[in-house]
């Protein structure tokens, strides 16, 4: 590992302007992605910010009835959140089904935010890899694609993004809260992570200074009637081939209010517009589920390894509808 700087700041704005002043920093959460890219010489920090005794780890009430989450509150912990598991069970779902135990407890909800791809080319730098080293290709358009995205992909990168949580967090509806040089602003989850494009190393807009303090959750009364299905390989400690987040709400057998996020099928946290627009007000059934479901991967670029996400992706979203729409819970 190459040699860096290491700097524990006591508060945001100490953070913050260690973080402008000292070249090639990074922030370090639970540090459970960013040691490993640190080892790999993927990640090449001067300086490492250390956040970890920052206030940060709480989980608080907002007035209306929504939550706000401190960006150093561990996964697990807001996993087991008693609010959160009633309120919100889709994000407690969603966290659980991700990394292990051991992971969880370490890994911070700031991190999970901003955490890189695990598309095995970016780790291999014997491999051609836009997003490690722009410019150079992608090995993984025409090789080892089966884990790659459908949805959002560009001719640059097809990496998916790795987090569960963040899927949850799409269908609720999160809003971000980031501190920067400019002080604090609010970004809507929906606008944190970007598309590839012909620049797939540039993954969020987020400034190099900024970072992230908390998540906040809008009261959302559907949330309740929420869930999170992940398809993959092995039952623990996989990343998701297809995986949904989901709330639904039906009244006289029609869709009075629906979210539906996507992961494991597009280089961010995937929000199912096309969707969602389809089913609001039509009938709760499963054909108009999959119709849904088949309209929103209408749009999906499939590789030869990963095209079977596309009819995977639909059985899912069709089988996590029905199962709200019947009351099911986990
Ligand atoms: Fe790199 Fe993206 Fe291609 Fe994977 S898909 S090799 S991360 S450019």
């Amino acid at each position: 590992m190459r040699p860096f700087a290491y700097v524990k700041p006591a508060d945001v704005e100490a953070a913050v302007r260690a973080a402008v002043t000292e070249p090639g920093a990074k922030y370090l959460g639970g540090g459970t992605n960013l040691v490993d890219l640190m080892r790999e010489g993927i990640e090449r920090p001067d300086t490492v910010v250390d956040v970890t005794g920052l206030p940060l780890d709480m989980v608080e009430e907002l007035p209306g009835g929504g939550l706000r989450i401190g960006a150093l509150v561990r996964n697990s912990a807001l996993a087991a959140d008693r609010r959160v598991r009633t309120r919100y069970p889709v994000l407690s779902q969603a966290l659980l089904s991700g990394a292990s135990g051991q992971l969880r407890n370490m890994a911070t909800v700031g991190g999970n935010l901003l955490q890189r791809t695990r598309c095995p080319y970016f780790y291999d730098d014997a491999s051609a890899c836009n997003k490690r080293e722009p410019g150079s290709g992608c090995d993984a358009l025409e090789g080892f694609n089966r884990g790659c995205a459908i949805l959002g992909v560009s001719g640059s990168c097809i990496a998916t993004h790795p987090s569960d949580m963040c899927v949850a967090l799409a269908a609720l509806d999160a809003v971000v809260e980031v501190c920067g040089v400019g002080g604090t602003r609010r970004v809507p989850l929906a606008d944190l992570h970007r598309l590839p494009g012909d620049t797939p190393q540039v993954e969020t807009t987020l400034e190099a200074a900024d970072l992230v303090t908390a998540v906040e959750l809008p009261p959302a009364p559907v949330a309740a009637n929420s869930r999170y299905r992940k398809v993959r390989d092995r039952a623990s400690y996989a990343f998701a081939l297809v995986s949904v987040a989901a709330a639904l709400e039906v009244r006289d057998g029609t869709v009075a209010e629906v979210r539906l996020a996507l992961g494991g099928v597009a280089p961010k946290p995937w929000r199912a517009r096309e969707a969602e627009r389809i089913l609001l007000g039509g009938p709760a059934d499963e054909a108009a589920f999959r119709r849904a479901a088949e309209a929103e991967l209408a749009a999906a670029t499939v590789r030869a390894g990963n095209a079977f996400k596309s009819a995977l992706a639909v059985a899912t979203i069709t089988a996590t509808l029905r199962e709200l729409s019947e009351g099911g819970t986990l």
